[in-house]
């Protein structure tokens, strides 16, 4: 079948790898380019062993305290909050204790899959050099969160995820440079970290290119919903398929409107600064429980990212947040350069209020699957949600239960 994949970011290029294993004909699309999206720039986690919806009774207690720091780890700005309310509301209803329990079984279900789906495409595509399988940490500054880890570490174990917990000493000995005046960390020996998230997404893009998929900067305005769906550009473009996918990340919602699917999609915008060719101040990535970023040793230089900022696609961003990781982080670690000699970056997590992505075909037309709205998890969930994409569209049962994906689920 000739397949047009809409978006060339990691899932896209991942599914386009899917499809040319089935032996279609694959035509990606992107409007700027492949990696232009949080594919371009996010923090490198394989975070396979994450397994809690960001939507929990924990983060509810905590939502006040989050607002009232507009550069703290969570904020919404306030000429967005009337846009959001829908989404929030989805979101408070998923932190509910059955829908809360409903989304973890469906992030393990996936994320129990993601590191093998990926360890299988970068063995097959030649790309196993940009997995580095060092473990990750995450570091507590307070007693009692190590206790609540301790627990999330048994919910973990349920899905086969290891955990350690270890002291402040052991801490300092996995990463000397950390300063003290640690608790301790939760240890994940099987959390992986990528070479570069455009490295990787580049890669997985010009290989598939070589296997013989096609690439034309298109912006898809419209689908149509006919036998065989055509895919309507600007100027007149179009281009007439078997099969289309959506994996347009957190730009995918009118494109689902126009097939009769209202997806609360939103996007939690993330900032990070990155010190280009700063290597081997940490082994391993590590999370500051409690303070939402994350410091990641990728191959092409340190980066320090996190938080979650709700202000949609529109507004400029806020750097000021992203001096506010900084600082923090320049408590936790010795020896970062200045904030000034970094590179500054803000991108949009494709967001669904349950914490699971978009995976399903659309109701005005089958014939088109969505593959979108995976939040904190799009690169380490982009493999296996190219195998289910790919058995989707050939039309098999995919080898895990996708109804916690449906598109109708709200
Ligand atoms: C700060 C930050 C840190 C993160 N850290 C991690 C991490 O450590 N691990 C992890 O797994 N995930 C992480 N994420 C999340 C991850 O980056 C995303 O979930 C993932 O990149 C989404 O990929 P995607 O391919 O779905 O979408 P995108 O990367 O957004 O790609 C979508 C593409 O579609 C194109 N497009 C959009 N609309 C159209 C249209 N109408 N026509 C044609 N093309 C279109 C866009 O140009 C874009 O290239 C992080 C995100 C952020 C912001």
């Amino acid at each position: 079948m000739k397949i047009a994949i809409i978006g060339a970011g990691i899932v896209g290029c991942a599914i386009a790898h899917a499809l040319l294993d089935e032996g279609h004909e694959v035509l990606i699309l992107d409007r700027e380019g492949p990696a232009f999206g949080p594919s371009r720039g996010n923090a490198g986690w394989m975070a396979h062993t994450d397994i809690l919806p960001i939507a929990s009774p924990k983060i509810l207690r905590q939502v006040p305290k989050f607002l009232l720091d507009p550069l703290g780890p969570l904020s919404i700005r306030p000429a967005y909050l009337p846009r959001l309310l829908p989404w929030l509301v989805r979101f408070v209803l998923a932190a509910r204790p059955q829908a809360y329990e409903a989304s973890i079984r469906g992030i393990g279900a996936l994320q129990q899959r993601a590191l093998p789906a990926w360890l299988a495409r970068a063995e097959r595509s030649g790309l196993t050099r940009h997995i580095h399988r060092k473990g990750g940490l995450y570091a507590f500054t307070d007693a009692g969160a190590m206790d609540e880890a301790a627990r999330i570490a048994r919910r973990q174990a349920e899905f086969g995820i290891r955990v350690e917990m270890i002291g402040p000493e052991a801490l300092r000995q996995f990463e000397p440079a950390l300063k003290g005046g640690f608790a301790g960390a939760a240890f994940h020996p099987d959390t992986a970290h990528i070479s570069d998230p455009l490295q990787l997404t580049m890669a997985l893009f010009e290989t598939a290119l070589a296997r013989g998929a096609t690439f034309e900067k298109a912006e898809i305005t419209g689908i149509s919903t006919g036998e065989r769906p055509a895919l309507i550009g600007r100027d007149g473009w179009q281009r007439v398929v078997d099969r289309a996918v959506i994996a347009a990340g957190a730009w995918s919602k009118p494109l689902a409107a126009a097939l009769g699917d209202s997806v609360p999609l939103d996007t939690e915008r993330g900032y990070n600064v990155s010190f280009p060719g700063m290597t081997g101040l940490t082994s391993r990535p590590i999370g500051f429980e409690g303070h939402g970023f994350v410091v990641t040793p990728l191959d092409s230089g340190l980066r320090i990212g996190g938080a979650v900022e709700f202000g949609g696609l529109a507004a400029a961003p806020n750097h000021a947040r992203t001096k506010t990781l900084y600082d923090k982080a320049a408590g936790f670690l010795d020896g970062l350069p200045p904030f000034e000699s970094g590179t500054l970056w803000m991108g949009f997590r494709p967001s669904m209020p349950d914490s699971l992505p978009v995976i399903g075909a659309a109701s005005r037309n089958p014939r088109v699957v969505y593959a979108f709205g995976h939040g904190h998890y799009g690169m380490t969930q982009a493999t296996v949600t190219a195998e289910i994409t790919a058995a989707l569209l050939a039309g098999r049962a995919p080898e895990l239960d996708i109804a916690a994906f449906s598109p109708r689920r709200f």
